[in-house]
């Protein structure tokens, strides 16, 4: 009896280590046909300076329209195609539409927002970022002044040459580097001094609570008086209650973004957005 229980059990778990196989295999199969079948398509979420209501960047930011699964998010199947290999490919198709998108925004106003593309530590890995955007700037026209770059506190860590040299390479271009979802990541700071980094972007599980933590208040002033020592430009993410807008921007803060203001727009509803030239409430009720 078990015996057979055993066996049963065995055939249980190698039947379900095939299923989860095969479903990556599938994955990675969709993931190539949605690069061919352009099945991707890049959003864009509104970032605002907190003092002058300017719009300051736009983020571009992953979907997948799959032809059967729906919209697909990049929580979802970004980690798969960094398993896979898949990153460089998808990354620089990115890189490349991001920036098509940003120079084509002259057309419909005089000061554009920058756009900021997240950059995956795997892609900086595997492949030349800074060729990649030294490329990408010469193709489509955009500026190098207009780009930012989004990485996070782990490829810092790692602390390896090439990213030291791709980052430098960056900046020379004109190219700010944020770090992206700052303060979840590791404890060691060293590396804010060592990397030209010229952007912190808070991440939302700070702000969400701000209102009734008091720690998270004390962290994010922290990080606002830690930036401000070392230049550093700070971004709130997830912003979105009119309570913690002010709470930002009593705290210091240079720029927001979050629901409260957009979610990620279609670049139609962009482009819609710039042409009517607005300014968000951003500033305190009177
Ligand atoms: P992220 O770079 O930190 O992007 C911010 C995420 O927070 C986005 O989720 C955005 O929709 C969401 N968000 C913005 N404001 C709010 C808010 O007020 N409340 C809440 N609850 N969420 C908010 P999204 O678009 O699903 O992207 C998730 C993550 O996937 C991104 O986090 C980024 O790490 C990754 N990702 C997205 N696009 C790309 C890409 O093109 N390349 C790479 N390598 N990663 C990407
Ligand atoms: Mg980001
Ligand atoms: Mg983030
Ligand atoms: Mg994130």
């Amino acid at each position: 009896k078990a015996k057979e229980h055993g066996r049963n059990t065995y055939q249980f778990y190698t039947a379900e280590m095939n299923d989860a196989a095969l479903r990556k295999r599938e994955l990675e199969n969709s993931l190539h046909q949605a690069l061919r079948e352009q099945e991707f398509t890049l959003h864009y979420q509104p970032i605002w300076n907190i003092h002058t209501g300017a719009l300051e960047a736009v983020e571009a930011l992953i979907r997948w329209q799959h032809p059967v699964h729906g919209l697909i998010s990049p929580s979802d199947f970004i980690p798969v195609a960094e398993e896979v290999g898949l990153i460089s490919k998808i990354g620089a198709w990115v890189m490349e539409e991001a920036c098509w998108f940003g120079a084509s925004l002259h057309q419909y106003c005089d000061t554009p927002p920058k756009i900021s593309v997240n950059v995956s530590s795997r892609q900086i890995q595997r492949l030349d970022v800074a060729e990649l955007a030294e490329s990408v700037l010469q193709m489509t026209g955009m500026s190098g002044e207009r780009l930012i770059v989004e990485i996070t506190e782990s490829i810092l860590i790692a602390d390896e040459q090439k990213t030291h040299q791709q980052l430098e390479r960056l900046r020379d271009m004109g190219i700010d580097i944020a770090i992206d979802d700052f303060g979840t990541g590791y404890s060691s700071l060293s590396y804010l001094k060592k990397y030209p980094i010229s952007r912190l972007k808070i991440d939302r599980s700070f702000v969400s609570d701000l209102a009734q933590d008091a720690e998270d208040r004390a962290l994010v002033n922290g990080i606002i008086s830690l930036a401000s020592s070392l230049s550093l430009k700070v971004i709130a993410e997830g912003v979105e209650t009119r309570e913690q807008v002010e709470l930002i921007r009593e705290m210091g803060c240079h720029s927001i973004q979050g629901f409260y203001f957009d979610q990620p727009l279609e670049g139609s509803a962009l482009v819609a957005l710039l042409e009517k030239q607005p300014v968000p409430d951003v500033n305190p009720v009177n």
